[in-house]
């Protein structure tokens, strides 16, 4: 069977390896078919595809993009095979990493009122680029004290309850849907069951997801439980998209997550990759 993983991310987003460091990892744990999506970011792919090439294992260019969803709402959408070079793309990337940093701004903002100071620039100083995120931001909160760890940085801090918690303003679902359709690539609903949403809200995401040229839906992917498995296959066959799978690997740090561990599709579940490699 082939071992495929079509979500991770290197440190061109908030992963901890370097793409070349997550391939050889990947390759190391007998994936064959690797996406790297980073959020909202492409810088990583060349090096990643370089090193998938000399280690002979697939890697599929990916993005995962921020959108917002019936206005205030965050969904992830992975891209998977676009071109990173196409100027919709591009551009649309570009102004989604411009409202990270004006949103990383108020969250550091609401820190320095509860008394944490300089978190812009440490923050800022650790990622060297634009692509920051809350994950960093976490990082930083669990190395100076703030948190115990991860879990509790996003609890108190960074999460929807939490003291700093800012909202991003992203694009529209149908321009990030559009952006990679229009860069050749296939769009995919990251991690569904991760919005709580109700049932209702969840299938009207996935209509209008569809109706917007959306094709696929991650069924599978970190520490889905056998019941959420089966209710995502479920989804995925009702609305007629096709399943994809992935570990949304960040970092060797996490014990719970690998590359390619536990992603095996339900039978007669119609997978994405089915027709790349004919
Ligand atoms: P952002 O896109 O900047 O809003 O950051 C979202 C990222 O934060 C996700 O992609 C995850 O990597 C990370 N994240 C969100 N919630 C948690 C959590 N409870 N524990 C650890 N990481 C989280
Ligand atoms: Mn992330
Ligand atoms: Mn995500
Ligand atoms: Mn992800």
């Amino acid at each position: 069977m082939m071992v495929v993983d079509l979500h991770s991310h290197s440190f061109y987003s908030d992963g901890t390896l370097s793409p070349r460091e997550l391939v050889q990892r990947a390759k190391q744990q007998g994936v064959d078919v690797l996406a790297l999506t980073d959020h909202d970011e492409v810088a990583g792919l060349k090096e990643a595809a370089e090193e998938a090439e000399m280690l002979g294992i697939t890697l599929v260019k990916g993005v995962e993009i921020s959108v917002s969803w019936t206005g205030n709402r965050t969904i992830h959408i992975v891209g998977l095979n676009i071109d990173p070079e196409h100027p919709h793309l591009k551009d649309g990337l570009t102004s989604i990493r411009e409202e990270r940093v004006r949103r990383a701004k108020k969250i550091a903002d609401r820190l320095e009122k509860c008394g944490i100071e300089n978190a812009w620039r440490d923050v800022t100083e650790e990622v060297g680029f634009e692509a920051v995120t809350r994950t960093h931001f976490a990082r930083y909160l669990v190395a100076r004290g703030y948190a115990k760890d991860m879990q509790q940085a996003f609890k108190k801090w960074l999460g929807s309850k939490g003291k700093a918690y800012v909202v991003g303003k992203w694009a529209s679902m149908e321009q990030g849907i559009n952006w990679i359709t229009d860069a050749g690539g296939q769009a995919v609903i990251a991690h569904p069951p991760r919005y709580d949403l109700t049932r209702r809200k969840l299938e009207s995401l996935v209509t209008d997801f569809k109706n917007l040229g959306g094709i696929g839906l991650e069924v599978v992917s970190n520490r889905y439980s056998k019941d959420e498995i089966a209710a995502m296959s479920s989804l995925a066959r009702r609305h007629d998209l096709l399943a994809s799978v992935g570990s949304d690997f960040h970092s060797p740090d996490n014990k719970y997550i690998e590359l390619g561990q536990n992603l095996k599709l339900p039978p007669d579940t119609p997978a994405i990759w089915q027709e790349w490699f004919n």
